[in-house]
């Protein structure tokens, strides 16, 4: 059973960071986020990629365990270009070319439209809305989005947010987002919609979970050797909707073990460009990291 089901772009990513560059890498909101929740669960992707794309990747993606048959075949891949400075961040858009990504239709394959859980990860919200309504009856619908989308299409982008039950974003996403400098009043703004759940990612200072009448603040894991931030919002996003489909318990308490869970996939992310580091770690990694998590707390 293909559980969660998770649209987003697949990409080539040419990068560069103070600790070095890469040209046409493997990337993408989907791409990222399944391999995240592939430690918990059993993802499939629902994307489009173009005839560039080097077909190892998928064989990649599949020895992961992500289902790659919800990506079809457009002419040319979804290709970003960014840059980070000394701030890691905030990642600095050179260029982004949609290609294929312009004329996508969603295609959901039947075994996955009875999934229980989906993550709507950054890409087209119009896109985003369509999945939405060709998923039968999903228990969970988490979604992330960026600024270039805020910028291009809110008003499909709220519509979406209307209709998930938990957000994922940034906080200057979120500032932008609600209009307030506010990141309590932001939270606060997206709960009066239909969203049950608001977290906020604050970068490498941790990220905050709101719920109706509480709130939690999970620490960022103090890192000594960043590459690149790239995707760790996507794979922080992935592994929180792998967790709770593999847990099943949508709890306020089970949420927080999600967010720390989200946070230690995302800052193993970091260690490495592209996806090389969530190649090499294993579960015992991921577990030993949570276990740091929960001493960091402890006073
Ligand atoms: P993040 O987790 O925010 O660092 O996401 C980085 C990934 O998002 C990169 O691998 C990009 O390919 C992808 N990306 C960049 N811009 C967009 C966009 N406008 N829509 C969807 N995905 C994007």
């Amino acid at each position: 059973m293909i559980d969660p089901v998770i649209i987003g772009t697949v990409a080539l990513d040419s990068i560069e960071t103070p600790f070095g560059k890469i040209q046409d890498a493997l990337g993408g909101s989907a791409c990222y986020a399944s391999i995240a929740a592939s430690f918990f669960s059993k993802p499939g992707i629902l994307s489009i990629i173009g005839e560039d794309f080097p077909n190892k990747h998928i064989i990649f993606l599949n020895e992961k365990g992500v289902d790659t048959k919800g990506i079809i075949l457009g002419d040319k891949t979804f290709k970003w270009s960014g840059f980070y400075e000394f701030d890691m961040n905030e990642a600095k858009t050179l260029r982004t070319e949609l290609n294929s990504l312009e004329s996508y239709k969603v295609e959901v394959p039947d075994d996955y439209k009875n999934a229980k859980y989906v993550f709507l990860a950054n890409i087209d919200p119009e896109l985003q809305l369509d999945v939405i309504s060709n998923v039968n009856k999903p228990e969970l619908v988490v979604m992330d989005t960026m600024n270039f989308w805020i910028d291009q299409k809110k008003e499909h982008l709220l519509k979406a947010i209307d209709k998930a039950d938990i957000l994922v974003l940034n906080d200057a996403e979120a500032r932008q987002l609600f209009d307030t400098p506010n990141l309590v009043k932001a939270a606060k703004a997206c709960l009066k919609m239909h969203t049950k759940a608001v977290i906020i990612k604050k970068g490498e200072h941790g990220a905050l979970l709101f719920t109706d009448n509480q709130h939690f603040n999970a620490p960022g894991y103090p890192l000594e050797h960043i590459k690149d931030p790239t995707g760790c919002g996507d794979s922080f996003g992935g592994a929180i909707t792998g967790y709770l489909a593999k847990t099943q318990d949508l709890s306020e308490a089970n949420l927080r073990k999600a967010v720390v869970y989200g946070s230690v996939i995302a800052s193993y992310n970091a260690e490495d460009f592209s996806i090389e580091k969530l190649k090499r770690i294993k579960q015992e990694d991921i577990e030993n990291r949570y276990k740091e998590f929960k001493a960091i707390r402890q006073f």
